[in-house]
């Protein structure tokens, strides 16, 4: 998980909800013009992600997302038009659902890890073969919450770890360009990058040395 900074909320939301003051989403999405104005909302919201799942840090597109209530929308009705409980989540179907699509309604306000939250990133440990694991109660809760130990998520970080590790062969060159988030896109998994950096594994000195699985 990466924190979002959220932007203010966009001109075209807040126009369209000055003459809508009761409107839920639940109502919004129930006309042609609502789903327009929710389809805005996405491509806003990816942009100010750079592209990635606000939960599990995979690339999204507008196409290939949807717009996640942190606090439910079901169940907290009155803050499913709000801006600053939006954010745009990956499209996953069936019993391999993560994020957006595993939480649903299930959500602990008090134990959820939210990506808005200063220092979510402190929650979680990463391991070399893909898995995450949290390091605190509400990151275990979190983790759990999202499946974020999809064996699908875990292939796809499982790669990008290799790619940076084995691959760039100590490159520090590769991995800053990997973390680099001056772009409009980051590449997928920067929080992942990001960790296994800060606790050292890429220096060159110990490229030789199997990634430590601890902190
Ligand atoms: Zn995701």
């Amino acid at each position: 998980m990466r924190r979002i900074t959220k932007t203010n909320t966009p001109e075209f939301w807040s126009q369209y909800l000055q003459k809508r003051r009761n409107l839920t989403y639940q109502a919004l999405v129930q006309t042609e013009e609502g789903r327009n104005i929710a389809r805005k909302l996405r491509e806003s919201l990816v942009d100010e992600q750079k592209f990635l799942c606000a939960y599990c840090c995979q690339r999204i597109s507008p196409d290939h997302a949807h717009n996640e209530h942190i606090c439910p929308k079901e169940r907290y009705p009155q803050k499913s038009m709000c801006y600053e409980n939006i954010v745009a989540s990956c499209e996953t179907k069936g019993a391999q659902s993560t994020c957006g699509h595993s939480k649903q309604n299930r959500f602990d306000e008090a134990l959820f890890v939210s990506p808005l939250q200063e220092g979510c990133e402190r929650h979680f440990r990463f391991f070399s073969d893909g898995q995450i694991e949290g390091k605190t109660k509400q990151g275990r809760y979190t983790v759990e919450l999202l499946n974020l130990n999809a064996y699908r998520l875990r292939q796809a970080r499982k790669a990008v770890f290799e790619a940076c590790f084995y691959g760039s062969k100590g490159d520090a060159e590769y991995i800053e360009w990997y973390l680099n988030e001056d772009g409009e896109e980051l590449n997928p998994f920067i929080d992942m990058i990001q960790y296994f950096k800060q606790k050292g594994e890429f220096d060159s000195s110990l490229m030789l040395i199997p990634p430590k699985e601890d902190d």
